[in-house]
């Protein structure tokens, strides 16, 4: 069984707890670690979880809300990192404990979990995303990446659980305060996904299999809640109670696949 809960979603910092296994998780993955070590062992605290009990640290690309306490945390719990080279050399702290490289079109495993990564259109070196299996069920992770491609869509069949990035909303956006050169950042196809997108990301699905849809990276500038849950509700075609969305102050609790 895998079950996941998030420590924190937002620009402000993104942490994903991925567990298989057990009751209280055999296999335990920290994907992405955009918090303080602090701020981390509180937030894991509240899910009830210890950062001594981390078999893995997983990093998806070098922005600072991903990696900004990584170096730190698997330091001081000495705690192995996987994540691409061209991530690891854009770290300003990659003095990890350990170092596995990974290949973004490679699947791999710690210990009962397979990873599946796949290469993202996203501004960064060599970024990645990844859906989770533990042979039974699949879950889709997806925080940060500018459009879909039909390679993107592909990796995303046959899910149980997804978290997909619901950044901003398009007059939200265009109508704020950040500059023009950020506003063309935020909306190019290697910036992040707006909520027409993730809707219509949603529609090119096989949802059949989905039983845990949860928006993630909602921007707190250039979105709102109801925006991001509509374009959930629309692109899934089911009610608000069957969406949900990771908070940055509280990310989410647990949920299950079974
Ligand atoms: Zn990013
Ligand atoms: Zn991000």
């Amino acid at each position: 069984m895998i079950r996941f809960a998030s420590l924190g979603s937002g620009s402000k910092g993104n942490a994903t707890l991925i567990e298989s296994g057990a009751k209280d998780g055999d296999t335990r993955i920290l994907l992405d670690c955009g918090f303080s070590t602090k701020a981390l062992e509180a937030r894991l605290a509240n899910l009830e979880r210890s950062a001594e009990t981390l078999n893995a640290i997983v990093i998806t690309h070098e922005h600072s809300d991903h990696i900004a306490g990584a170096g730190r945390l698997s330091r001081k719990y000495n705690i192995p990192v996987w994540l691409t080279v061209g991530t690891y050399h854009m770290c300003r702290d990659n003095d990890f404990a350990q170092t596995h490289f990974i290949d973004s079109h490679t699947d791999f495993e710690i210990d009962d979990i397979s990873l599946h990564p796949f290469p993202v259109p996203h501004d960064a070196r060599e970024p990645c995303q990844f859906v989770f299996s533990d042979g039974a069920s699949r879950l889709g992770i997806v925080t940060d990446l500018g459009c879909h491609t039909p390679h993107i869509l592909n990796h995303l069949k046959s899910l149980n659980g997804l978290l997909l990035e619901c950044n901003y909303d398009q007059d939200m956006l265009f109508n704020g305060a950040y500059p023009k050169s950020l506003k063309d950042r935020v909306s190019s196809f290697k910036g992040h996904l707006g909520n027409e997108q993730s809707k219509d990301l949603l529609k090119k699905l096989d949802l059949t299999k989905l039983k845990h849809i949860i928006g993630v990276h909602v921007s707190e500038k250039n979105n709102t809640p109801e925006h991001a849950l509509q374009a959930l509700c629309e692109g899934m075609n089911c009610s608000p109670n069957d969406v949900s969305l990771a908070s940055q102050s509280n990310g989410f609790s647990w949920r299950e696949l079974s």
